[in-house]
């Protein structure tokens, strides 16, 4: 018996892609991050923790050189710890310049858009937007996906919606709920709506996509 304890985590790679300003960088980085533990599990030089990796195409190196953000959590399914690294482009977005090697590994995705802002929905739903992106450079079906609206504090709910003459000033939501849900059934997405801000829903995005994941490899 040695005095080292190992644990076995599986960590899974969840990509966040969307339009710059969307909030990505915002849902993993900013407290609270509920029920993810940055400290506790994303290093293995802190903790005798034993990282199995699902896939072995995991290298750090690569990635740092393409500049992602880097972020991890960690969530409990079935009594397991099942772990997230989440990349983020970093701003890359803005110049259409991810590269594969971004998405490689990958099982999960999420794909953010703001509610307030309709282009960066369509950004995502129309062709050539992220979502065939997505299905082109991971050339498979396989990754768990969410679609994201994220911002919902700032959806003025409450008030009515869909004046003829759409001049509610107060109403900022560009995009409804049915109509993202609709898309995300079309697409077998996951959906919900986040903000980052109040952090409402950001926990509840992190273990559904998790646990999908987790139910879908095991
Ligand atoms: P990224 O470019 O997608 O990574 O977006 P950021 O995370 O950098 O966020 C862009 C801006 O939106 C920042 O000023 C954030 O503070 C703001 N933001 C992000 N998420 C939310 C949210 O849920 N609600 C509100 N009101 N602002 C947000
Ligand atoms: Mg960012």
């Amino acid at each position: 018996m040695t005095g080292i304890t190992a644990v076995m985590v599986l960590v899974y790679f969840v990509l966040l892609l969307g339009d710059s300003g969307v909030g990505k960088s915002k849902c993993t980085s900013t407290p609270p991050y509920p029920n993810c533990h940055p400290n506790t599990y994303s290093s293995t030089h802190q903790t005798p923790v034993v990282i199995r990796y699902q896939k072995n195409e995991f290298n750090p190196q690569s990635r740092n050189t393409i500049g992602v953000d880097f972020s991890s959590g960690s969530v409990k399914i079935d009594g397991k710890i099942v772990g997230a690294h989440f990349w983020d482009t970093s701003g890359q977005e803005r110049f259409k310049s991810i590269t594969s090697s971004f998405y490689r590994g990958a099982y999960g995705a999420f794909l953010v858009y703001d509610i307030t802002r309709r282009d960066t929905f369509e950004n995502i739903s129309t062709k050539g937007g992220w979502l065939d992106e997505l299905r082109q450079s991971t050339n498979e079906n396989g990754v768990v996906t969410m679609l994201v609206g994220n911002k919902s504090d700032l959806a003025g709910e409450g008030e009515s919606l869909g004046g003829e003459g759409g001049e509610r000033e107060e109403v900022r939501r560009q995009v409804s709920t049915e109509e993202a849900k609709a898309f995300a059934d079309a697409n077998g997405l996951l959906f919900m709506e986040t903000s980052a801000k109040d952090a409402s829903n950001v926990e509840q995005a992190f273990e559904g996509i998790l646990t999908e994941i987790y139910h879908t490899v095991s």
